[in-house]
């Protein structure tokens, strides 16, 4: 049988560990050798408040079963307080997931700039703010992995979540772009969408159905994906109740207009059924700016002779 994933002298920073799913995380890195960086700031799902509570009976459970953990209370938007917690504690920091959020539901006509913005500072500037402040130590070790969280909502959209749903898809640009510029130095950065039971879902979903949604069934993948062992990079998975697949782009083969040639709207008028067809055979999936840019370069040889 192949050997357990493990994690000694490794140490992680989990951002927003003290409930949901960033507790699940945090727990079950401990437990498989990790040290430990609990973070939260011990507010309301929708930001309101703090308290150390949160944080601290995180670190109770993980040192009780005799892991090493510390606790750090501050904002994300203090990512490097959080990251000095790390340095001060363990010396290093291998792995950073991040993990904490808010939500800030409202629909687009009643949406305020307050609530557009703190949502985006919370998810966005904090997932950079922590990144960024450990991003030089894992070059200079040349040794990193990162877990940015995204969501389903951010993906496809869903009702009431404009704000939420803009700034968890900045977070998987974010992702795909760490990957680029981390790759050179073994710094590995995904990002997961992920379901589960959590105070954030409770209110919406029906309790048989939370029943399902463990976060400890969305863990594991996090496990793997940070492991030294793992090369996975710049990838996004969907995961829940067990069930975890990848994500990519796909394209239609689409139409090449010559390039020669004044494009009337009424020309993608009647082109329209074949710019929008998936099932004829031409699909592709772009997975670099490059790729993408393939098909737009072969269109410059699209010249038409005038007859
Ligand atoms: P949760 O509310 O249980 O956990 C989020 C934690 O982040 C809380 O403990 C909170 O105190 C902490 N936090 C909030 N703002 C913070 C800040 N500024 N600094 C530090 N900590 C902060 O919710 P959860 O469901 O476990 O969510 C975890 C992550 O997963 C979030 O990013 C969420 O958007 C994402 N997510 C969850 C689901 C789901 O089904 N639960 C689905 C999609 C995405």
């Amino acid at each position: 049988m192949a050997s357990d994933l493990r994690f000694d002298g490794r140490v992680v920073i989990v951002t927003g560990a003290g409930g949901g799913l960033g507790k699940s995380h945090a727990l079950a890195f401990a437990k498989r050798g990790a040290s430990v960086v609990v973070n939260d700031l011990g507010g309301s799902h929708t930001g309101e408040g703090a308290s150390t509570r949160a944080a601290d009976v995180v670190v109770e459970e993980i040192r009780a079963a005799g892991g090493k953990a510390v606790a750090n209370y501050d904002s994300v938007l203090d990512g490097d307080k959080i990251v000095e917690t790390a340095m001060k504690a363990f010396g290093r920091v291998d792995i950073v997931i991040n993990n904490a959020g808010i939500l800030k539901d409202v629909s687009f006509a009643r949406m305020t700039d307050q609530q557009w913005d703190l949502i985006f500072k919370v998810h966005v500037e904090g997932a950079y703010k922590v990144t960024r402040a450990a991003w030089p130590i894992m070059r200079k070790q040349k040794y990193g992995r990162i877990i940015n969280t995204t969501s389903a909502a951010g993906l496809y959209g869903n009702f009431g979540q404009a704000n939420y749903s803009a700034a968890k898809l900045a977070v998987v640009g974010f992702t795909q772009t760490l990957a680029l510029e981390g790759k050179k130095d073994n710094i590995h950065t995904n990002v997961i969408a992920p379901i589960a039971a959590s105070r954030m879902t409770e209110t919406i979903m029906p309790p048989d159905m939370l029943a399902s949604l463990k976060p400890e069934m969305v863990t594991p993948l996090v496990e793997y994906l940070c492991h030294e062992g793992t090369t996975e990079n710049g990838s996004i998975f969907e995961v829940g109740a067990g069930f975890v697949g990848k994500l990519r782009w796909e394209r239609t083969g689409g139409h090449g207009f010559p390039i020669n040639k004044e494009l009337l709207p009424e020309d993608v008028r009647e082109k329209w059924s074949k710019i929008i067809d998936f099932t004829d055979g031409r699909t592709t999936h772009p997975a670099s700016t490059s790729q993408s840019m393939e098909s737009v370069m072969a269109n410059f040889e699209n010249v038409q002779e005038e007859k």
